[in-house]
């Protein structure tokens, strides 16, 4: 994780910002830069979208996270999947079926409703392409460099994993904001 974050996130980091340099874009807030996104700017699409994924990546992680979400959270996911087993069924399908690398997300639309999907490379659901998806609320990287050092080839092993760090209760606040 500390190579994840200082060395790959950083790369998107460093790269967006001399991307956006002398242009109208720099200073704006990320999500202002995706929403308003033209997707046929590369270095832009590329760097911006990584830059917010990792963001709330890290966000919605904790060394105490796992469990179950509680509260309105966990009655949307209910509502919304089933069950809370059937929602991690469906978000780790999204996410171990992105052929290549991408993200798997919990997305919101407005007026609560919940749903899995996922994106390609770092692009991320507040882009105008992916306008369909909601607002992301959890999601969970899949390029290979987020897994390959423990766990290799196996994603389907990492992601079965990585529900032991997830932050609820920072999800669940993402949930209430965005809904
Ligand atoms: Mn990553």
């Amino acid at each position: 994780m500390e190579i994840h974050h200082g060395k790959h996130h950083q790369g998107y980091v460093n790269n967006l910002n001399k991307a956006i340099e002398g242009t109208p874009l720099d200073g704006k807030p990320i999500e202002e830069v995706l929403k308003t996104l033209d997707m046929k700017n590369m270095a832009v699409r590329n760097n911006a979208g990584g830059h917010y994924n990792h963001n709330l990546f890290w966000a919605v992680m904790s060394p105490n996270g796992g469990g179950t979400p509680t509260g309105e959270l966990a009655g949307a996911i209910q509502r919304d999947f089933g069950s809370f087993e059937s929602f991690q069924e469906k978000f780790s399908q999204a996410a171990a079926t992105r052929f290549g690398s991408g993200w798997g997300w919990l997305c919101v639309h407005k007026g609560g409703k919940l749903e899995a999907c996922s994106t390609p490379n770092q692009d991320s659901p507040l882009m105008p392409e992916y306008s369909h998806c909601g607002t992301p609320i959890l999601g969970v990287d899949v390029w290979e460099h987020a897994y390959y050092l423990h766990y290799q080839n196996r994603r389907p092993d990492y992601l079965k994993a990585w529900w032991n760090v997830v932050n609820w209760d920072a999800v669940a606040k993402r949930y209430a904001a965005a809904k």
